[in-house]
């Protein structure tokens, strides 16, 4: 039914952080068990989970792209969009895993998922076209650009605006989020940054997860209620290539010659978008014991991580995949729209704390992650 080759549309990965200090200190007790060799998790004694992948507090950063996100690079360059998205409570390592915030100095071995991402993304693009010229082909073109955005209590924010005063930010907020004839989705209103190095890209991820914790300040919110959502746009003009039972072309491949360009080959211009989402945290409210102001922003986050949770798991659910799948209830998922199931390709990773004192914020969201399956 899909073209993009795997079956599920949506893969989910599990990944336990390590013990903190402060947990450590406070004596509390490791409550996940992980079976070696097994994508299973046991909570406590007997709630055993199954998902796609499990990764255990010794994971590595470079494990989790490798296994969750370097396939789904390699789709972007066939024209498959894609999303990988962090869910659990604050402090479970979504901004850790997702490589959103903006430290300057990370060591290389603890690059999150982002940063790793543009890197493969360029090395990519250059084999691609030393492959080409080494055969004496055309090289195909690339056009990279991103998006940075901010939902907040169903607002969209521009976390690439310059605009440093937040009221002005917000008056001027003019984004919108539309759908194309073919079921693309744009938005309007947004900063969209092209860039031509590694170094660009990574340099306006630094610069809007900046301006996202500025935006938090001013606004007089935890960024943790939040969700961000960074998005590469990838553009390219390549030359046809011969078909050989590779998976069907993506629908909105559009096969143009381009003129101008050679009178014997045939070029075609591919497009994929690659959402990197670090969501609110999954949290109740309870605990926090939020009221007034806080409390409404609360509800409003929910919705989109429930709008997300109703979406997955309709589009894990055959019978309802062809019917309705629920798009519409969120602005996170009318954004998402064309990149969650269909022809892209969908990783959730569920992070969680392994300690005992985050028992039930734990089982949430082991409950959620198994929805998507
Ligand atoms: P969240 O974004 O879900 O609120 P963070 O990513 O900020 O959580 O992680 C909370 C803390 O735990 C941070 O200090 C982070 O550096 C640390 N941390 C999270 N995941 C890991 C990991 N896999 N290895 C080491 N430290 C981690
Ligand atoms: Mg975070």
């Amino acid at each position: 039914m899909t073209g993009g080759g795997d079956d599920s549309a949506v893969r989910v990965a599990l990944r336990i952080r390590p013990q903190l200090a402060r947990e450590k200190i406070e004596g509390c007790h490791i409550c996940t068990c992980v079976m070696p060799g097994e994508p299973q998790v046991i909570l406590g004694k007997d709630k055993a989970f199954t998902y796609d992948h499990v990764f255990d507090m010794d994971s590595t950063q470079d494990a989790i792209y490798t296994d969750c996100t370097e396939k789904l690079i390699e789709g972007c360059f066939e024209g498959y969009n894609a999303t990988v998205f962090a869910y659990g409570q604050t402090g479970s390592g979504k901004t850790y895993t997702m490589g959103t915030g903006f430290d300057v100095a990370v060591p290389a071995e603890e690059l999150g998922i982002i940063p790793r991402a543009v890197t493969h993304l360029f090395r990519g693009i250059e084999q691609r076209q030393q492959a080409a010229a080494e055969q004496n082909r055309p090289a195909p073109q690339f056009r990279i650009s991103a998006q940075f955005l901010e939902l907040y209590n169903e607002e969209v924010l521009d976390l690439f605006d310059t605009t440093r005063d937040m009221e002005t930010r917000k008056q001027k907020s003019h984004i919108k989020i539309h759908e194309d004839a073919s079921g693309g989705i744009y938005t309007v209103g947004v900063t969209t940054t092209t860039v031509s190095s590694e170094a660009e890209l990574i340099q306006c991820l630094k610069r809007g997860a900046l301006s996202r914790t500025t935006a938090s300040t001013q606004m007089n919110v935890q960024s943790s209620r939040s969700h961000a959502i960074f998005t590469i746009h990838i553009c390219q003009v390549r030359v046809c290539e011969p078909a050989h039972g590779s998976p069907e072309q993506d629908t909105e491949t559009n096969n143009q010659p381009t003129s101008g360009e050679s009178e014997i080959e045939e070029f075609e211009t591919l497009t994929a978008k690659f959402h990197f989402v670090d969501l609110a945290g999954s949290e109740r409210l309870k605990r926090t014991g939020a009221t007034g102001e806080r409390a409404k922003e609360g509800i409003s986050i929910n919705c989109g991580l429930l709008a997300l949770g109703n979406v997955i798991s309709a589009l894990g659910d055959r019978s309802k995949r062809s019917t309705h799948v629920p798009y519409r209830d969120s602005k996170l998922t009318r954004l998402l729209q064309d990149s969650l199931g269909g022809n892209s390709r969908t990783v959730m990773i569920a992070c969680i704390s392994p300690s005992d004192q985050d028992f039930m914020e734990t089982l949430n969201t082991l409950k959620y992650a198994n929805r998507a399956r």
